[in-house]
């Protein structure tokens, strides 16, 4: 299975992502958590990060498709990925297509989780008081929200078109949504 994992900031991508990917024996390929773990360790790929994820803004293509294209030529990814927060711009599509290409492989399923901007708002809000993240300020956290809509929500068309979307109700109890994507995998998938 080789499949992405979308949908708004504040959606639950992450605590999903890592759930789903347990259920179906993948590893879960987190950009965020990647960029963060960098960030931590203070190296050259992290100092660039960080002004862009702390402004809310995304880190530029050519850097986060460089760090994709590392990780995906790794060992466990190679029968099968999660993809967390990646693409989230058309010129990641692009370089996304073309590092399958280049192993042979395709997509087989992107799951969209849907959500009410007002209510990850303010779930994002209170995730910034348990997990105490730079880009969890109000401002911040807004913003994202545009730039997700203005440069993300598009793609969901793209793969739509390619038949590959499923979108997925995203409120509600952790194994409760899990369930909800593992049942509409099925759809894309069989
Ligand atoms: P996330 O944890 O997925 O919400 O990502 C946190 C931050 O990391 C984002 O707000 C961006 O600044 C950066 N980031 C993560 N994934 C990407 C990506 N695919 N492209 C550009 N920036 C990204």
């Amino acid at each position: 299975m080789r499949m992405l994992l979308m949908g708004p900031p504040g959606a639950g991508k992450g605590t999903q992502a890592k759930v789903l990917a347990e259920r179906l024996n993948i590893p879960a390929v987190s950009t965020g958590d990647i960029f963060r773990a960098n960030v931590k360790d203070e190296t050259p790929l992290g100092l660039e990060a960080k002004r862009y994820m702390d402004a809310g803004d995304y880190v530029p293509d050519e850097v986060t498709n460089a760090m994709v294209r590392d990780r995906l030529s790794e060992a466990d990814a190679g029968d099968g990925f999660l993809l967390d927060g990646y693409p989230r711009t058309l010129a990641q599509v692009g370089t996304l297509d073309d590092i399958l290409a280049e192993h042979g492989h395709k997509l087989d399923a992107v799951v969209a989780l849907i959500a009410d901007t007002d209510v990850l708002v303010a779930r994002m809000l209170k995730r910034a008081h348990v997990e105490g993240r730079s880009d969890d300020s109000e401002e911040v956290v807004r913003h994202r929200q545009d730039v997700y809509t203005a440069e993300t929500k598009p793609l969901l068309r793209v793969y739509a078109q390619r038949g590959l979307l499923v979108e997925v109700d995203g409120v509600g109890e952790i194994d409760e949504v899990s369930e909800r994507v593992l049942a509409a995998l099925k759809t894309v998938t069989e």
